[in-house]
């Protein structure tokens, strides 16, 4: 199969991810349609091509943040592509050390994310990744962690974009890079 090679522009990326995502109707629960990235992962060329995707153009970064899970698998190559460090921001109970943590809602109950309160240095700038923006609110609450230990998050970055869940206005102006919108 023929795909761009690492470092294509995100425009060409986003032509290339259709491809490589199944939706998954009625899952995890009915009237969801599930993104499942891991025909991309599978592909070496198309995840690379992705991995540059995000990576492409985002200036000075000091620390790239992934969100547990499928944020991990993307954020952590991404890091190693920019030279930077990579910080896991982990469901509730996970992490050994002190953390701060962030609850937030869910259509059903709550959620909590959790980062390790040494993760960023204050000032430091922060990518931040995630598969997936949806509703904006694991975003929002993840931003918010790492604001408070002082970092700064300079934009999120996610491979596909749920526009109709209108998360973009949960986020309060922070950046959106999408590589695909649906
Ligand atoms: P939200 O907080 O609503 O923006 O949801 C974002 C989180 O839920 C991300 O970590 C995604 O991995 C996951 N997620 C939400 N909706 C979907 C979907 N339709 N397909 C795959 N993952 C999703």
């Amino acid at each position: 199969m023929s795909v761009p090679m690492p470092g294509a522009g995100p425009a060409a990326v986003g032509d290339l991810l259709p491809r490589f995502i199944r939706d998954v109707p009625d899952y995890p629960q009915p009237g969801v349609v599930f993104k499942d990235i891991t025909p991309l992962l599978a592909d070496g060329a198309a995840f690379a091509a992705a991995v540059a995707a995000l990576a492409d153009g985002q200036g000075k970064i000091d620390k790239v943040a992934g969100i547990e899970a499928r944020g991990f698998i993307l954020a952590a190559p991404v890091a190693c592509h920019l030279g930077v460090g990579f910080v896991p921001v982990r469901k509730v109970g996970k992490l050994p050390g002190p953390t701060h943590a962030e609850t937030y809602q869910l259509e059903y109950g709550t959620a909590t994310v959790e980062v390790h309160t040494d993760a960023f240095a204050p000032g430091e700038r922060v990518l931040l990744i995630d598969d997936v923006l949806a509703t904006g609110g694991t975003a929002a609450a993840t931003a918010a962690l790492i604001r408070r230990c002082g970092a700064e998050v300079t934009t999120l970055a996610v491979l596909i974009e749920l526009g109709f869940l209108g998360g973009r206005a949960n986020l309060s102006g922070l950046p959106v890079r999408s590589l695909l919108a649906v």
